[in-house]
């Protein structure tokens, strides 16, 4: 957790209170737990952003970017739980970091100039990095990180699947081939494809290859209209701490021993693959024969 729709949710979120805006300072919350990682040191990145405006606010893969008018980039990466925040954090003792942002208009700060930016992270795995133009390149180029999954051509994943021997469930969670994808999502996308976890990559046919593709759009997308998907932990939150919503239409991802609503005459089971929990339906995602 968060993926891709969930990421998508934070930057949209935080988006328009953010971009335009210029750092007051950027300082780390009193926080007993383990301190989180940070890098350079949290004073280091404070001199160097202060007075930047924060340009644009995007996603890269499952991070959100804040890119500023000097060049540099926070690059922000949630992991198991973190959240980025506007107000209301579901509890201060989790809270990491904050940034204090000045409104682009001249004038003494007060509470209507004013933007509060949080990074909340219960389990502290998040990671915040502030990276030159270089350093962004080498840290989230092509080398890197493979396409996104909402801009991925047909042609990307018929080269993607073909160059595999691993089950399908594990290639869609390398980053390095299409990024975006995380445990929950990618039970799901092999469900409404009708595609075996278990199945190789590289034995699937263009249009099972086809058919992932279009699940993975339309799967994705609705999650992102529905603002994530908020598990039974509670964790996730948008950026105004409210649950997701699309946790209510999931098909597979933690159902297991129930009987599966798309043909409702399999029973969803679990497997592990590469240590991670794979939900499946063996009726409608039906094993591919050996050979
Ligand atoms: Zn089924």
């Amino acid at each position: 957790m968060p993926e891709l729709p969930e990421v998508e949710t934070m930057v949209r979120g935080i988006r328009p209170s953010v971009e335009g805006r210029r750092i007051v300072w950027v300082q780390a919350c009193p926080c007993a737990r383990r301190p989180m990682l940070i890098e350079p040191p949290l004073e280091m990145i404070d001199r160097r952003v202060r007075g930047e405006i924060i340009v644009s606010v995007r996603r890269r893969a499952k991070r959100v970017l804040l890119e500023l008018g000097s060049g540099d980039t926070f690059v922000i990466e949630p992991r198991m739980t973190g959240l980025m925040l506007l107000n209301e954090p579901p509890s201060e003792a989790h809270l990491r970091v904050e940034w204090r942002l000045q409104s682009r208009t001249r004038g003494k700060p007060g509470p209507d100039n004013v933007t509060h930016l949080w990074f909340w992270d219960r389990r502290g795995l998040g990671t915040i990095r502030l990276l030159d133009p270089d350093q962004l390149e080498e840290a989230l180029g092509p080398g890197r990180l493979g396409p996104d999954a909402l801009e991925t051509t047909d042609e990307q994943w018929q080269e993607l699947c073909g160059r595999t021997t691993s089950a399908i469930k594990v290639a869609l969670l390398d980053q390095k081939r299409i990024s975006g994808i995380g445990n929950l999502y990618a039970s799901e996308i092999l469900h409404r494809s009708g595609i075996s976890p278990e199945a190789r990559a590289c034995n699937l046919k263009s249009d099972q290859i086809r058919r992932m593709a279009k699940a993975t759009i339309e799967i994705l997308n609705t999650a992102i209209r529905y603002e994530g998907s908020t598990l039974s932990d509670g964790t996730y939150r948008n950026a105004l701490n409210k649950s997701g919503g699309y946790q209510n239409a999931h098909r597979v991802y933690d159902r297991e021993g129930e009987l599966c609503l798309t043909c409702e005459r399999g029973r969803i089971i679990r497997i592990v693959q590469g240590q991670r929990s794979t939900f499946f339906c063996r009726v409608c995602q039906r094993k591919p024969r050996r050979g």
